[in-house]
């Protein structure tokens, strides 16, 4: 689509405001012939560049980087699909994807072209008003990386720069391909593959590099963002989120005031502080906003016994972007022992506060608040709580720091405690959204406490996810508090006043793991769930509109572009990822929960339907029950350890994974051994746990699941 195009179809589609603002302005989107890639001409296919990401609001039938601008707000000003024409929006195409895993990616559109990424952290490119597959690219990531991805082998997007598209792999990699083909450009290795780190999140471009983190706290890593050259893949630089040995020398001041915070042998175990998931880029101010994880191990009592804030974890960090140095970074969690990451989405906007106007980040980590900061300067301007909060009592706004409650601190304590949020927090990855418009955020927020338990008998090891607190045994005291896990999950839609701090309106789920959150001008909200359903409410008072059958649980944030005159709503489907895993028949006590993985295209009259749900095959009986007592319980406290994350509490499937209760393998003992023990199921990520697990405490395992498949 050329410039007079794109205007024909932005009067169409717009808000006139700031549509004819930027038409007018057609020589404000320039091509940088400085650039040294060949042939800048605004023909290449995905011509993306700095000016033309700066002035993303002129063109807002594209959907140019992973927040639509550098605000990350996720707000569109496009307007065709309304509250008052939403009725109408029906299904305009679909695409397969050809992984069974949950999907989580923001698709980048470009002229006409969608950017998506899926499990597996394969990439496709789709015509964005077909839905034709154009080309996809398969890293071919080894299976073994799913036992080392703590929540999953979820990919959630990509970016696109002067004709590549970029994107990082499960196994550390970061990739850029020629848009147009699908062709490697250059590929490097982010991570040493010898550790456990894994990437599930989308790279970001900033001052002319990509951008990347990396996961792994649960397994033992040392948290670090890169920073590469986009033409040629060469490193410019690496923060680094907690600090290392000191006997290896810091790499700079920055890490040796952190290192000032920490205590004992912290980097015995990593440390973590991984930034797997947010970034934030304020061009104007050359600022790039890093989101920080948790501790390795969870427990600050195993990891830094002798206390300390443990800098930089569940921070947000602001570093220039030029140099990777840093600036200035607010800790939301000082301390963190409870897995309350601060990766999580970060919103740019400019809010009139006490009559100033002031530049501020907003960020609702994992720990319950609702953070307002001083972008500029990293100060705390407010924070309030979204959700129930029982480990604090508030920020207090002068020091900064929360004012814990006393107890909160199991491994402390070593009481067994059912803190609010839990770890999954009461907000994830899941990105929420703010309208300019309504001046409210909108936040996919959960109700989904944690049971901790220090494990006293933690210890480094070489496989398996490892976080230093119990899990849940049903034979342990702690499975006792469970049952109350189960009422006290919820999931909710909040529309949130971020200079009152106070909620506007809020839309209930029937469980706490929905998807990610789209605000448009038309006064809509879009948000899919884990039912199966995409729907639309109104912004300004939460009243359900509209909702579509997706078949499949949502997570991934909606997404909204046109495309000749028509605006198109998209989401990329199916359910997984470590909640509908690891919660097992919690979270699908009917057994209905299925993955189906696609990209699905509305628009208004659209006419398209998704093929009829297959038919699930029926399951076979379950292997005759065995096993003594003392066997089953061992097995069960093994099972908690080593399979529950993935295969689910009780052995029962969340719905994503083999249901092992069902599983012919589990009355079968050679068969059962193999695939524990020999990795024969490798490929589909499930590796060898002989290093952890030997042969009589395999059949532990197997004579607990089949007692599981008898009850
Ligand atoms: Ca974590």
């Amino acid at each position: 689509m050329n410039m007079s195009q794109r205007c024909q179809s932005l009067v169409l589609l717009v808000v006139s405001a700031i549509s004819v603002g930027g038409c007018q302005k057609e020589e404000s989107i320039e091509i940088d012939v400085s650039a040294s890639v060949t042939a800048p001409e605004r023909t290449v296919i995905a011509w993306v560049d700095a000016e033309r990401i700066a002035n993303a609001d002129a063109e807002p039938e594209n959907w140019l980087v992973h927040g639509r601008t550098n605000s990350e707000q996720r707000f569109s000003p496009l307007q065709q699909v309304n509250d008052a024409t939403v009725n109408d929006l029906g299904l305009a195409w679909y695409v397969d994807l050809d992984t069974d895993r949950g999907q989580e990616a923001t698709p980048i559109i470009v002229d006409g072209v969608m950017y998506s990424t899926s499990a597996w952290s394969k990439l496709q490119a789709v015509d964005a008003q077909t839905g034709v597959l154009k080309w996809q690219y398969d890293p071919e990531v080894p299976g073994i990386w799913n036992v080392r991805a703590c929540c999953g082998v979820q990919n959630r997007g990509a970016a696109v720069w002067k004709g590549r598209v970029y994107f990082a792999t499960l196994d550390g990699r970061l990739i850029a391909l020629d848009a147009a083909t699908g062709d490697l450009v250059w590929e490097v290795l982010t991570t040493d593959q010898a550790q456990s780190y894994t990437i599930t999140g989308a790279p970001r471009i900033a001052d002319g590099n990509i951008v990347i983190g990396n996961g792994g706290a649960e397994y033992g890593v040392r948290g670090y963002v890169t920073a590469y050259d986009l033409d040629t893949g060469e490193q410019a630089w690496r923060f680094y989120t907690v600090p290392g040995n000191p006997a290896d020398g810091f790499e700079d001041a920055t890490q040796e005031m952190a290192a000032a915070t920490w205590t004992g042998e912290w980097w015995v175990d990593g440390g973590g502080g991984t930034a797997w998931d947010s970034f934030a880029y304020d061009p104007e101010l050359n600022l790039l906003y890093i989101g920080t994880g948790n501790g390795s191990p969870w427990s600050r009592a195993i990891r830094s016994p002798g206390g300390g804030d443990n800098l930089f974890l569940a921070s947000i960090v602001a570093l220039n972007a030029a140099s990777g140095e840093y600036v200035w970074h607010y800790q939301t969690v000082p301390g963190d022992t409870w897995d309350y990451t601060a990766v999580q989405h970060m919103v740019l906007a400019d809010l009139e506060i006490d009559g100033e106007q002031r530049q501020v980040i907003m960020q609702a980590p994992k720990n319950g608040f609702y953070y307002v900061i001083d972008r500029v300067s990293g100060e705390l301007i407010s924070a309030e709580n979204i959700m129930p909060v029982n480990w604090a009592t508030h920020i207090d706004l002068e020091s900064g720091r929360p004012v814990e409650v006393d107890g909160a601190r199991y491994d402390e304590t070593l009481a067994t405690k059912k803190i609010s949020p839990g770890a999954g927090g009461a907000h994830n990855w899941q990105p929420m959204s703010y309208s300019p418009l309504t001046g409210l955020v909108y936040i996919p927020a959960k109700q989904q406490p944690f049971i901790y338990r220090l494990n006293t008998e933690y210890e480094r090891r070489s496989i398996g996810f490892n976080h230093g607190v119990n899990n849940w045994d049903p034979f342990d005291e702690v499975a006792e508090l469970a049952p109350e896990f189960g009422a006290d999950d919820q999931g909710h839609l909040l529309a949130w006043d971020p200079i009152a701090q106070e909620e506007v309106w809020r839309v209930s789920h029937s469980v706490s793991e929905n998807g990610g959150v789209l605000s448009t001008a038309g006064n809509l909200v879009f948000q899919g769930n884990a039912d199966g359903k995409l729907a639309a409410y109104t912004a300004d008072s939460g009243q359900k509109l509209w909702s579509t059958n997706t078949q499949t649980g949502v997570l991934a944030p909606p997404v909204t572009y046109a495309v000749d005159g028509e605006q198109y709503v998209a989401v990329v489907v199916g359910w997984g990822a470590v909640f509908a895993n690891a919660s097992g028949a919690l979270l699908n006590p009917e057994g209905d929960k299925r993955n189906i993985s696609r990209i699905l295209a509305y628009k208004i009259g659209g006419t398209a339907e998704l093929p009829p749900i297959p038919v699930a095959a029926a399951l076979p009986l379950p292997p005759a029950d065995f096993g003594s007592e003392s066997q089953i319980q061992a097995g069960a406290a093994l099972y908690a350890r080593n399979c529950l994350i993935c295969h689910g509490a009780g052995a029962a499937s969340g719905g994503v994974l083999p249901d092992l209760r069902h599983s012919p393998m589990s009355g079968e003992p050679s068969a059962f051994a193999q695939v524990v023990l020999e990795g024969v199921l490798e490929d589909n990520g499930m590796v060898s746990f002989a290093e952890v697990i030997n042969a009589d405490e395999t059949e532990a395992i197997r004579a607990y699941v089949v007692r599981q498949a008898n009850q």
